[in-house]
């Protein structure tokens, strides 16, 4: 007899776009061979918990019946990529989204034993394996570490740009996409009590027409897998490997592999990294934006969240899109259809969450337990918790429609970005966490720590003052991470060289 041991299935979405039966697809597996619910992550991806060992070909065929995949979803590969879900400039989505696509394809690896091991295809063993150069880009022992890609289209910068290991912005010019700058060398993990790990934003090297973008991120791709370190697995991020060489050296290898340099970086403006929430019109087509807590779709007696999304899916024309910040976007909804599809998100009450306040709405939490096995705390079982007291708070500050993001990781792989949290925490041990404060509001600068290893009671005897004084002396238009610094409750960080320090 053997053990019932679990696993968590995560698909490869590129740019967080999943159509109605894909959605469907993914819920009916959640029920069938997962925990009974689905988790929307912060890479604009699907999550399934506690599927049975037994059950995982049965669950990797119907996701692939659904024309989806969970290729290179973890590894030592490039993820899922990230895009931003621009609902009110959808013919602009269309196609930065189709690069996202174009990325996620060409980054693949090449190897067949995915579908040899799940879809039962035959196995291939051919003269090119044989020779070891079956991976003509990630080589015979792929990366040393993960490798992960965004697009962001400003002004909005949902998809946390700078926490990238290699970040594209959208460049338009008269309303047309001419390319992107290219930024390098962003990641969010650490380890906690080792100052040689940080969190680190990426920088902007250049600018590249559209159609060169496969070429960079590949070019780029082939300088970490040549020159990442491949000896202290906690040192292998790509951000590491330029901290270590130099911005000025990266550039120049870069432009060697390419043979052309990138041009001159354009000028870009972004306004925030959150979502909007409620009915947007964009190019022709309505979507609406839900805040699900967390990412997570399940039904509760008083919130059929899970239910209300499958009847919708069953009569949806458009299509679903995973925002990075665990949201949902009920996309491209026709002016015909609209009226069904809101007589639904009434009837299932999916807009009933009014009372959250603007803090909560900036909310993420990474999973953590009790079904991730790095974790050292609660994150997305407790945020919620935390943040009906934190409520409190805001409410004597006079402050609950002030967006201020707030962020928890159940441990310092920062899976939910919390160094770009205006306000974060990061798992120490069961209810203890390492507080930080001061990140930018459009995620441009990371925060700082501010107490270390504390629970609850002292989280909130150290927030309400702060809060307190926001409420009263902030300047017009001050956003809270920038409070903290000007008033002087933590240093600004310029650089993740400067986090520890
Ligand atoms: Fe797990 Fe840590 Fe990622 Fe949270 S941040 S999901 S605890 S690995």
């Amino acid at each position: 007899l053997e053990p019932a041991y679990q696993y968590m299935v995560r698909v490869r979405l590129p740019g967080g776009v999943a159509t109605p039966r894909q959605w469907q697809t993914m819920d009916n597996l959640a029920n069938t061979y997962g925990n009974g619910t689905l988790k929307l992550t912060t890479r604009q991806t699907f999550q399934l918990h506690g599927v049975l060992k037994w059950n995982m070909k049965k669950s990797m065929q119907e996701i692939n019946d659904a024309l989806l995949d969970t290729i290179a979803a973890c590894g030592d590969v490039n993820r899922n990529v990230m895009c931003n879900v621009n609902p009110d400039q959808s013919d602009i989505h269309t196609e930065v989204y189709g690069w996202a696509q174009n990325l996620s394809e060409e980054l693949l690896p090449k190897t067949k034993a995915y579908h040899e091991i799940w879809l039962d295809e035959e196995k291939v063993l051919d003269s090119r394996e044989a020779e070891g150069d079956i991976e003509p880009m990630y080589g015979p022992v792929y990366l040393p570490r993960k490798f992960k890609i965004g697009i962001a289209v400003p002004p909005s910068n949902d998809v946390d740009i700078f926490s990238q290991d290699l970040g594209f912005i959208a460049v338009m010019e008269d309303g047309e996409l001419v390319g992107f700058n290219v930024a390098v060398g962003g990641g969010m993990g650490m380890t906690h009590g080792d100052t040689t790990t940080y969190p680190q934003l990426s920088r902007v090297i250049g600018f590249c027409p559209a159609n060169q973008i496969v070429k960079v991120a590949e070019q780029i791709i082939t300088i970490q897998r040549d020159y990442g370190n491949r000896s202290e697995r906690k040192n292998a991020r790509f951000k590491y490997t330029i901290d270590r060489y130099g911005i000025e050296w990266f550039v120049h290898e870069l432009q060697a592999r390419l043979g052309w340099d990138l041009g001159e970086a354009k000028p870009y403006h972004f306004e925030h990294n959150g979502d909007h929430y409620g009915w947007i019109k964009g190019s022709g087509r309505w979507h609406l934006n839900l805040f699900i807590q967390n990412g997570r779709i399940n039904d509760s007696e008083d919130y059929p969240l899970m239910t209300g999304l499958r009847e919708i899916a069953k009569i949806h024309t458009g299509d679903f899109r995973l925002t990075p910040n665990q949201n949902l976007i009920i996309a491209n909804v026709t002016e015909e259809m609209k009226p069904e599809i809101v007589e639904l998100v009434n009837k299932y009450g999916l807009t009933d969450g009014k009372q959250n306040s603007a803090l909560r709405r900036n909310s993420m939490a990474c999973v953590a337990f009790p079904t991730c096995g790095l974790a050292m705390a609660e994150s997305e079982r407790y945020l919620p918790v935390l943040l009906d007291k934190i409520e409190d708070i805001l409410d004597e500050a006079g402050i609950r429609e002030e967006d201020i993001i707030i962020r928890m990781s159940g441990c310092p792989n920062g899976c939910s970005r919390p160094a770009l949290g205006e306000i974060a925490f990061i798992g120490k041990a069961p209810g203890k966490y390492n507080m930080y404060l001061g990140a930018g509001f459009t995620g441009d600068r990371l925060n700082k720590l501010y107490r270390e290893n504390i629970g609850e009671e002292e989280i909130l005897e150290t927030l309400k003052p702060i809060l307190l004084q926001y409420g009263k002396r902030r300047r017009e238009n001050e956003h809270f991470g920038d409070y903290v610094v000007r008033a002087g409750y933590v240093e600004e960080v310029s650089s993740g060289l400067d986090f520890h320090k």
